[in-house]
């Protein structure tokens, strides 16, 4: 069956020829490509031109790298993402990350490099791929209040009441292919509509075909087949992000 890997990180395999043709004959028909660095932007920006229409970046640098740069080197990475972002179906991965963060001062630089792309994103009408490791409150306020309409909570790990609050939202949400039972609940509180499917790969699934593995938990937490969650995903993913297949 088809489906979308709505999340992966294509710059770390080595042998990218591979990894896409055994994921074509698997069924997948699109991989989102997530940049956080400058290199996995930049990385992000060439795949997609390497495997057209198949291959779709989204750039933006993550909290986690944000926190340890200069406002020269900030703006430096920032320049690269804004000049590239006509080539790209979203801004991503943005957003907050308080498990990595120890330091006020590396709190506030994850705070202004969120605002600074997440104003960018809205001003170009983008749709938006938020990471929120253990700042899921803090991330989902900032969204609301900066009025974001176009969001995509990526391995979304808040609570279930969180999860209803940023769907009341319209916020769209990724499923790795982790069981749990608190996810279970949380993808019981999201409309079927809004959620898509991630490997988040090679860090979490191997390869982009844990995002079909990722369509049991959706099954399961809504009582429908397996199939019918993957076709929903596969129309989710297509709607958010665009993609003219
Ligand atoms: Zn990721």
């Amino acid at each position: 069956m088809d489906f979308i890997d709505s999340h992966a990180h294509l710059d770390r395999f080595p042998d990218i020829a591979t990894v896409i043709s055994a994921s074509r004959s698997s069924g997948c028909i699109a991989i989102i490509t997530s940049g956080y660095t400058h290199e996995a932007n930049v990385a992000a920006i060439s795949l997609a031109q390497k495997f057209p229409n198949f291959i779709f970046p989204c750039i933006g640098i993550a909290p986690s790298v944000a926190m340890d740069l200069s406002d020269e080197e900030f703006a430096r990475q920032f320049d690269f993402v804004k000049s590239n972002a006509h080539k790209c179906v979203a801004i991503g991965e943005i957003g907050l990350d308080f498990h990595w963060a120890k330091t006020d001062a590396q709190i506030g630089r994850e705070y202004s490099a969120f605002s600074a792309q997440l104003d960018f994103a809205l001003e170009k009408k983008l749709p938006l791929v938020i990471h929120s490791r253990k700042a899921e409150n803090e991330a989902i306020d900032s969204l609301i209040s900066a009025s974001a309409g176009k969001v995509l909570l990526h391995y979304f790990s808040g609570t279930p009441e969180l999860a209803r609050k940023a769907a009341e939202a319209g916020f769209f949400f990724t499923t790795p292919p982790v069981k749990s039972n608190s996810r279970k609940r949380m993808l019981a509180e999201i409309p079927l509509d809004r959620i898509l499917l991630e490997s988040d790969c090679p860090y979490v699934a191997k390869t982009p075909c844990g995002a079909a593995e990722a369509a049991s938990l959706v099954a399961e937490a809504k009582g429908i087949s397996i199939e019918e969650a993957l076709t929903k995903a596969t129309e989710n993913a297509r709607r958010f992000f665009g993609l003219n297949l």
